[in-house]
């Protein structure tokens, strides 16, 4: 008997057991246990990111210590479990980086995200986002996954625009 696929429809859950298991495991570690989940009040920098396709939505706080290092990061995410890993990886991944190196691993992620070849030496700086490569397979999640990134970098540009007029 031939069994037809469900057609997919926006906001649904992502089916896992699609992903390689190596992929799955760093993926759903993040989605069922999200780093930094809370809201930062006296953030320097807010970025928020929508993607209407699939009803995702976040918002993500920086505080910056004095030498525009990343002090404190915070996000709320809400939609998929792809989007929702995706914030939780770059909370952890920014904690520490100046916003230079913030905006670096952004490109190197959007890159990979493309599809585009990956130096050995980029491909490691990703750490866990690597295993987003499993999304590339899945067109309509590159969004998902890309959304935090997109919403960082936009919070970014208006921070330089905001300190460039002080
Ligand atoms: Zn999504």
């Amino acid at each position: 008997m031939f069994i037809k696929k469900k057609p997919e429809t926006n906001r649904q859950k992502f089916d896992f057991e699609e992903l390689d298991e190596l992929y799955r495991e760093v993926i759903l570690a993040h989605y069922r246990n999200p780093q930094n989940r809370r809201q930062i009040e006296d953030a320097d920098i807010r970025c928020e990111g929508f993607n209407p396709f699939c009803g995702d939505e976040v918002f993500i706080q920086l505080k910056l210590d004095e030498q525009e290092g990343v002090a404190e990061v915070g996000h709320q995410a809400q939609g998929c479990s792809i989007c929702k890993a995706s914030a939780s990886m770059l909370t952890e991944l920014l904690k520490g980086k100046t916003l230079e190196e913030a905006e670096a691993l952004s490109r190197a992620f959007h890159r990979m995200m493309r599809g585009a070849p990956t130096s050995d030496e980029k491909a490691n700086a990703l750490g866990g986002l690597k295993a987003f490569q499993g999304v590339l397979k899945f067109p309509i999640r590159i969004q998902c996954a890309l959304l935090p990134w997109a919403a960082l970098e936009s919070g970014l540009n208006e921070y330089r625009a905001r300190i460039k007029d002080r």
